[in-house]
This record gives structure tokens, sequence and C-alpha cells, in this order.
């Protein structure tokens, strides 16, 4: 029989991916997760991707860039730093991109590191092509709609209208794991294969912001050591369920969306 092209994730292969800290686990082997977000113009998407890391599992996150300040102030167990991702210290994954802005240095930094980097928002538009196909570690674009459209140099409107298309062109293209979010979030690798397609989300999540607590959280499980494709499939079903959780069926902002991941977390181990 031909291969099936899509894979719904079903809620008992998330329970097995969803990380438990050995007993005698610190937070080194838990996992460093590193942020470079935010800008002077968007400090909130680095606030909102830690507090999508610190709910994903590893053991410490740390945040590097412009907004500081603002991270410390509502998640103060945050490592911050105001040096460049090169200077961070141990970091086993990173993210990078939400609201960004401009900075292309900072992201070409981290593409350099030989670690798993999760790529979203502004770092989509940031990253050099053929950085990206260089590297070695693995690497997990996140782009909407819109942002896939900018990197296969179409309209939005084809993208909408041929998703699964879209998301194993930009894979192959780019050599790496790609998570397309929206009503319906597939995930392709780069390789080939099935297309895994997550059934938890609801449209309450169309909210700004949204997006950078899901790139925290799928970063956070890549420095928990989670498989690639695994990390972004676990990361969309528990983010698309927290959606549901953060306020109980009402509308939502990104903020609790973060707030729900615990309650998500637990209703699916
Ligand atoms: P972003 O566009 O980066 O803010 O990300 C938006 C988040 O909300 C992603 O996780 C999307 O998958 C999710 N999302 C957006 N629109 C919908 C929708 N209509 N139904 C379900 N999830 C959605
Ligand atoms: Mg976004």
């Amino acid at each position: 029989p031909a291969e099936p092209q899509l894979q719904a994730l079903q809620h008992a292969d998330v329970a097995r991916l969803l990380p438990v800290p050995a007993a005698e686990s610190d937070k080194y082997r838990r996992g460093v997760v590193g942020i470079a977000a935010g800008s002077a113009r968007y400090p909130g998407a680095a606030v909102l991707a830690v507090a999508g890391a610190l709910r994903g599992g590893a053991g410490a996150v740390r945040y590097v860039g412009p907004a500081g300040p603002s991270v410390i102030a509502r998640y103060p167990e945050t490592l911050v730093s105001d040096r460049g991702p090169r200077h961070a210290g141990r970091v086993q994954a990173w993210v990078v991109g939400p609201g960004a802005g401009d900075d292309a240095a900072t992201v070409a930094e981290v593409l350099a590191a030989e670690v798993p980097v999760l790529i979203d928002a502004d770092g989509l538009r940031l990253a050099d092509a053929s950085a990206v196909r260089a590297r070695r570690a693995p690497t997990l674009m996140t782009p909407h709609a819109g942002e896939a459209a900018a990197l296969l140099g179409v309209e939005r409107e084809q993208v909408e209208g041929g998703r699964l298309a879209a998301v194993r062109e930009l894979a192959r293209r780019y050599g790496a794991t790609v998570l397309l979010k929206g009503s319906t979030t597939l995930v392709a690798e780069p390789g080939g294969g099935p297309v895994r397609v997550n059934p938890t989300g609801t449209s309450w999540l169309a909210t700004a912001g949204s997006g950078d607590v899901l790139s925290g959280l799928a970063g956070s499980l890549l420095a928990a050591g989670l498989r690639t494709v695994d990390a972004a499939s676990a990361a969309a079903y528990v983010h698309g369920l927290a959606g549901r959780f953060g306020a109980d069926g009402a509308p939502v902002g990104a903020h609790d969306v973060a707030e729900g991941i615990p309650g998500a977390w637990r209703s699916v181990v």
C-alpha cells in the first residue's frame, strides 16, 4: 500500500514524548534553552517566548537580547544577558526571531551554533537560506502562511490553497523540519515522509503573540532532547490545548495561552 501522506498526532504518542525529569536530573541535564528574541520595539515577544519556554520542560531558560529588563520583571527565573548568543554560555537549543526586528547579526550568530535551532517570525525573513541549509545540527522553522509564502516567493493564497505541498517544499528547500501554523498545523521533515497534522487547535489561538509562546515551548522541548519532529509536534499539540485551557473556552490573550500550558500538559500525560 502507498505510504499515507498525512498522520494525525495521537494523544498517546504525545504523552510518551513529553519529557519527565529523571530522579537524579539536574537543570543542565533537563536542558538549557536560549531565547534570542525581542527588540526595543517588540519587547513583549521576548517575554512571551520565555513564558512558553519556562513551561516546556527545559531546566533553565537563557535570554539574550535588548528586552532583558522586561523579561526579568515578569520572569525572574530567566538567566538574562545583553551580550550576543555566542557569549551566552551553555545552551542546548536556541529559539531565534520572535519580535527580533532587523537584528540579522543575532540570527546569523544563532545559526552558527552547533545545537538545534528554531527560527520563527522576523528570524525567518532575516535568516540567510544558504546558512540554514549549511547547518549540521537540526533546524526547525515555524512560519504562518504569510511567512511561508514570503519564503517560497508566492502569494499567501497559494500557500493557503496548498498547505501540504507548501510545507513539504519548504522542508525540502531548507533541509529543515517545518511547522506550518494555521487552522490545521502541519509538520514536515526535510527527508520527506508523512506530514504530521495537529488536531488540537482552536481559532482563539489566532491572537497576537500566540506564535511566540509556541516557539518558546517547542524550543524548550528541543533543549530537553526531543527529536526535532517530535518537539514540533508535541509543542503544537500542547499549545493547541493550552489555547482552550487558558481561558476555559473564552477568548485568550497570548499570555493566557502560556498560562494554560501546565493544565494542557497535565491533561496529556
Ligand atoms: P502566529 O501567527 O505566529 O502568532 O501564530 C499563531 C498561532 O495560532 C499558531 O500556533 C497557529 O497555529 C495558531 N492559529 C492561528 N490561526 C488559527 C486557527 N484559525 N485555528 C487554530 N489555530 C490557529
Ligand atoms: Mg508569529
